[in-house]
């Protein structure tokens, strides 16, 4: 079975050629079918974020390392107890890349992100074809297509930010990263009942993305002055809530002190393993009282994401598609920055993007 995989661990941006980690086709065996399992017909996975961390390898380096985990597709098979949601052959779905196994501790004490069994299913979806058990697996509304259904996981991750921002109505938000996880957290945090919602983002096309879906400012970190933009957006007072979507240290510098006495900053994004950020106890936790939190995975989250999904304008994130055969190519206009989001078209499926 044709997937797309890491086949050289290295950064996708070196620029040293030889150095450089590399994305290619490997012929991986299809799992096999276990009784609640379902098998989809890949129609789309996008590329993550997190995607070019795995090809640094972040999570191991034992080559090939399988990628995808924001998928839409068609259900082709059923396990014969694959039952309890009435999934049928044809159903159009997406769904979390993990499995919660709902038995270990952490399962059972309500903190799924913890499940001790979670990679378990963790396979990769940027291929012909996903075996996942049913519990992993969404039927998507008939208003979702497929193209934009491959975006049900990325909403889910930003509905779980939102959920750690404990976000009030009216509360003023600030949210750091313009990329694919920003814009809908954005999205979500204008639903919310956002004020002073501004995107801070280097990239103009992006800042002028933000606008286009409900930012009463954009910052542009580099060319502007940050810190007096942000205490003009808010009358001096700062943000209830800061949200980093960006994962850049450089990024996340500068936003505690965007934060308002007693505010929530949530990290919402993948960072370097190495990356320590400096934190003065005194004026951030004593004094201002901030609450510091991350987002790891998005329990609990699909459901929501599911509902809210009809509701979102994705359609400039999902533009860029390249057939599986380009996944290279795709991974490379990919860290290029050139579109927010880039999608790999895994098999061609009738009615795929209506
Ligand atoms: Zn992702
Ligand atoms: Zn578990």
């Amino acid at each position: 079975m044709k997937t797309v995989a890491v086949t050289k661990i290295g950064s996708l941006r070196d620029p040293d050629p030889a150095a450089r980690g590399r994305i290619g086709l490997v012929d991986l065996p299809e799992p096999a079918l276990g009784p609640e399992d379902v098998r989809i017909r890949v129609a789309y996975a996008a590329i993550c974020g997190s995607d070019p961390h795995l090809a640094e390898g972040f999570f191991g380096t034992d080559v090939p390392i399988g990628l995808g985990h924001e998928i839409s597709g068609v259900v082709e098979a059923l396990g014969e107890r694959a039952t309890r949601n009435g999934l049928r052959v044809g159903d159009r779905v997406a769904g979390n890349f993990l499995r919660f196994c709902g038995t270990c501790d952490p399962c059972r004490e309500g903190a799924q992100q913890f499940c001790r069994f979670v990679q378990e299913y963790n396979r990769p979806g940027m291929a012909e074809t996903v075996t996942w058990h049913e519990s992993q697996v969404y039927r998507l509304p008939d208003a979702v297509s497929l193209l934009q259904g491959c975006l049900l996981e990325p909403t889910s991750v930003a509905v779980r930010i939102i959920d750690k921002t404990r976000m009030r109505v009216g509360d003023r938000v600030a949210i750091c990263g313009g990329g694919p996880i920003g814009q809908l957290v954005l999205q979500l945090a204008k639903r919310h009942g956002a004020t002073a919602l501004t995107l801070i983002e280097p990239i103009a096309e992006r800042r002028a993305m933000a606008l286009r879906h409900g930012a009463d400012h954009v910052i542009d970190p580099v060319g502007e002055d940050q810190a007096a933009l942000a205490a003009g957006h808010t009358a001096d007072r700062g943000y209830d809530i800061v949200i980093d979507a960006s994962g850049s240290p450089r990024a996340v510098r500068g936003l505690l002190d965007l934060a308002a006495p007693g505010g929530t900053v949530v990290y919402g994004a993948m960072y370097p393993e190495d990356y320590e950020l400096p934190l003065n106890l005194s004026d951030y936790l004593y004094l201002r009282e901030l609450t510091l939190t991350g987002v790891f995975v998005s329990p609990y989250a699909f459901p929501r994401a599911l509902q809210l999904l009809p509701h979102l304008d994705v359609e400039e994130l999902t533009r860029a598609v390249y057939p599986l055969e380009d996944a290279a190519e795709a991974f490379a206009v990919h860290v290029s920055g050139a579109h927010p989001k880039v999608v790999i078209r895994c098999n061609e499926l009738a009615g795929a993007e209506a």
